[in-house]
């Protein structure tokens, strides 16, 4: 198979490249493996126009858009292999899918680090959250925690404060700092230091925090700071920049990565991460890969 545009993943990101490139009739290809970062979660919020959409509901509604450019193809596979040859680039997906493209964009998305606390699993993206500006808003007036080993936690209980006013820290057997034990006593925040021995709670909703030792404590949120990494190498193999973060550095005139060709889009560059910076960063790559084109064909500068 032969296209204009590799796009490596169909999340918020690539599918909005994938929406401008087929108003651009140019000949795409996404492949996805299916694992956008917030499918465990009920409502996308902080989306104008969309606010509180399921993300399922959401990725619905793009794909039948995206179906009516019919030189947009949406095959779901993941993509295992992107190798420059001369001035187009290899690829090779599970499904045994192989072909040419001349310009590939990496919209591949993060993977989070979940805490390693029992229980926490069924809670994820329901009652269990790491990111304030995503689900921060529905917790205002409810008894919540802020989790995190060492400062961490702390700063993160800190930032939180400005959202609900019941907040507890929990450090799970880790130490807080001096200074930044100052600063939660200032706010009023309390801190939990024993171990957390899991999270209990029914049907998503978190109803309370067990320790190793020391009373349970009722809470009806939970918020995190661990991190998140790559959900692909595929960056890494093509030899794409990295930041500090692991973030894929890009050209801010141009959009592309160190490697000619390769555009990323979407929480690969870990700049802010929410479906409607991902969906604009899709947008911008489909422009800059259309304009790229457009030079290769002599019809613009
Ligand atoms: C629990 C949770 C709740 C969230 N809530 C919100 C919210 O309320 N509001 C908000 O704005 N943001 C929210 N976010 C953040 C939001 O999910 C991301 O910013 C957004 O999904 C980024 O879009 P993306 O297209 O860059 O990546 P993703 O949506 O993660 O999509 C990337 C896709 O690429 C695929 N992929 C990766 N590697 C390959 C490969 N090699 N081959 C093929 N496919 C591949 C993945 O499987 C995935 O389907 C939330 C995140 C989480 C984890």
């Amino acid at each position: 198979m032969k296209v204009d545009v590799l796009i490596v993943g169909g999340g918020p990101a690539g599918l909005s490249a994938a929406l401008i490139l087929g108003r651009c009739h140019r000949k795409v290809l996404v492949c996805d493996e299916g694992r956008q970062r917030n499918l465990s979660s009920h409502a996308i919020h902080g989306l104008l126009g969309r606010e509180g959409k399921s993300p399922s509901d959401f990725l619905d509604e793009a794909l039948e858009e995206i179906s009516r450019y019919k030189s947009v193809l949406v095959r779901g596979t993941r993509v295992t292999e992107v190798v420059p040859a001369g001035e187009e680039f290899r690829f090779v997906c599970a499904d045994g899918t192989t072909g040419a493209a001349s310009k590939i964009l990496l919209a591949t998305g993060l993977v989070d680090e979940l805490p390693e606390l029992e229980g926490v699993e069924p809670l994820y993206g329901v009652s269990v959250h790491h990111c304030l500006y995503c689900d921060g808003f529905e917790y205002s007036g409810k008894p919540v925690a802020a989790y995190g080993r060492g400062d961490k936690g702390a700063e993160l209980g800190l930032v939180m404060k400005h959202w609900m006013s019941d907040v507890v820290v929990c450090s799970d057997g880790t130490e807080v700092s001096a200074q930044t034990m100052q600063r939660l006593e200032q706010q009023g925040i309390p801190l939990r230091s024993e171990p957390v021995q899991s999270l209990q709670g029914k049907n998503g909703e978190l109803s309370k925090i067990v320790f190793r030792s020391g009373p349970e404590l009722p809470r009806a949120g939970l918020f995190f700071s661990t991190g998140c990494h790559q959900a692909s190498d595929l960056s890494k193999s093509l030899g794409c920049k990295r930041d500090e973060k692991g973030g894929v550095v890009t050209d801010p005139v141009t959009g592309e990565t160190a490697v000619p060709g390769v555009y990323v889009a979407g929480d690969v560059s870990r700049d802010v991460l929410l479906v409607a910076v991902a969906i604009a960063e899709g947008a911008e790559a489909g422009v800059a890969i259309n304009k790229a084109f457009l030079r290769r064909d002599g019809l613009c500068e």
